[in-house]
């Protein structure tokens, strides 16, 4: 008969979801754990290789954290590694691809060489390669550049940088049942309504079916917010979906992750190149950045979950203004919205690709077609401030929101094992720590 009753239920199976549930099946003694995913396979939305950059941020590249974010993210990444070389996915999901900070021109150059002396001791394994050394490891960068421009990047040949976060988060299913064979997974189940009923939250499926948890976790990307402002949770947030997009370069030019200098006013990354791990011989650019009404990046828009899930107010007004005021951003957000425009967007894109390779031409890249995903940004309405990181509503009552844009993947076991402390708090369960300890930290 099936079950109806769960010790706890995940809300999402996408890389957050199932990595909660493999933490909960493999590291403690909770019994019976089930994950609801509303579409009919594991990982199809953000978490699909096709949808995000593929990159294992370690913070050595990105020079869109600090010292401090980077050497937190780093942890996250590690516990990612370990788990991937555990199973012996290495060079099968996770792949070491080299990778780099590129600087053009004497600011960006004078920027890469202080960011390497203070990143050093943190990041060791960090190189400077110069024009010379460049030549060597990735040539396509020096093609067509004048040979007076100063260009310098720092990176690494040593590290797991790209890696399939789709094909990791099924491994997590398939491991967390093998270690819990009452770890149960549904399938094209979508979690409508969350209702509390003294200690126990009753679910409601859009079959009509009714399940039963003591503890819910809430991963489930863009929709985290709107189920938790349906219950009446997260008021003080409101989640703006940014879109990124990719082009694809028709020759096969790079080795290597090739990620440019971030200009510190500016909310996301800077564009990079990447070798795609699951195209061969293909190079992706991106990803672009443009704010779309809708929740999910290439389903049909539920236009009103955004708005309800945006919640706009005066605060939320005033977060967008004093965005707008500043000119570099203003300037940002204009020429990613035109990078989305058929007929004029390869032309545009070009140039930034140009900063990586300049040989390339527009004839050389194409839109990626149905490729790229959507990231929850979240607005923090009490600061009136764009939050840029991950965010957790943690309402102490038994269940817990994840809203996970960039770089919620590398971080899934990080926040997993956040979750599953909550948990077995709550639940007076235990956690293995010994073993813990031994795999993953
Ligand atoms: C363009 C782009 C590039 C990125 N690049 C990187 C990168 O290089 N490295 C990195 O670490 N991160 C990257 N990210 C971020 C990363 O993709 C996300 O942080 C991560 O995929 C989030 O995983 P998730 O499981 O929380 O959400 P998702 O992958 O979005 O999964 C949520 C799941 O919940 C399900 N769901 C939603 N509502 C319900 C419901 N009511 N009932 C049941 N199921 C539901 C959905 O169907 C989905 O499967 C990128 C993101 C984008 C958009």
């Amino acid at each position: 008969m099936q079950k109806s009753y769960y010790n706890v239920i995940i809300v999402g199976g996408g890389i957050s979801g199932t990595a909660l549930l493999y933490t909960l099946a493999q590291y403690t003694d909770i019994k019976n754990i089930a994950l609801f995913e509303k579409y009919d396979d594991i990982a199809t939305l953000n978490s699909n290789a096709k949808s995000n950059s593929q990159t294992l941020h370690c913070g050595d590249i990105e020079t869109n954290y600090t010292l401090e974010k980077a050497i937190k993210t780093n942890k996250t990444a590690t516990m990612l590694e370990k788990y991937a070389k555990q199973y012996d996915y290495n060079e099968k999901y996770m792949f070491k691809v080299p990778k780099m900070a590129l600087g053009v021109g004497k600011k960006e150059v004078d920027f890469i060489k202080k960011r390497y002396e203070d990143f050093k001791e943190d990041f060791p394994y960090m190189e400077l390669w110069d024009k010379k050394k460049l030549a060597e490891i990735e040539p396509a960068l020096l093609e067509g550049r004048d040979k007076d421009e100063d260009i310098l990047a720092m990176g690494t040949q040593e590290r797991y940088s790209a890696i399939d976060f789709g094909a990791i988060a099924k491994s997590f299913v398939r491991n967390a049942q093998k270690a819990k064979a009452t770890a149960d997974v549904h399938l094209s189940k979508e979690v409508e309504v969350i209702e509390q009923l003294g200690d126990k939250f009753k679910l409601t499926i859009n079959t009509g079916e009714h399940y039963f948890a003591d503890y819910v976790v809430v991963n489930a990307g863009a929709h985290s917010l709107l189920l938790a402002h349906k219950m009446d949770y997260g008021q003080e947030y409101s989640c703006i979906p940014i879109g990124g997009s990719f082009y694809y370069s028709k020759v096969d030019k790079l080795k290597s992750k090739v990620y440019t200098i971030q200009n510190p006013k500016l909310p996301f990354a800077a564009i990079h190149g990447d070798p795609d791990i699951i195209e061969d011989n293909r190079v992706r650019f991106g990803p672009t950045a443009i704010a779309l009404p809708k929740l999910e990046r290439y389903h049909h828009a539920h236009f009103i979950d955004f708005l309800e899930s945006l919640s706009p107010s005066s605060e939320v007004l005033e977060v967008f203004h004093n965005l707008l005021s500043d000119e570099d951003i203003r300037e940002y957000v204009f020429k990613n919205f035109l990078y989305e425009i058929p007929g004029i967007r390869q032309k545009l894109f070009a140039k930034e690709v140009q900063k990586i390779i300049p040989s390339l031409s527009e004839d050389d890249i194409t839109f990626a077609e149905g490729v790229g995903g959507l990231r929850p940004q979240v607005i923090d309405k009490k600061n009136k401030k764009l939050l840029l990181g991950e965010a957790k509503i943690d309402t102490g009552n038994g269940i817990v929101f994840n809203m996970t844009p960039s770089p919620g993947a590398t971080s899934c076991l990080g926040n997993a094992l956040e979750d599953t402390k909550l948990i077995c708090k709550f639940l007076g369960a235990n956690l293995k720590t010994n073993k813990l300890k031994k795999e993953l930290l």
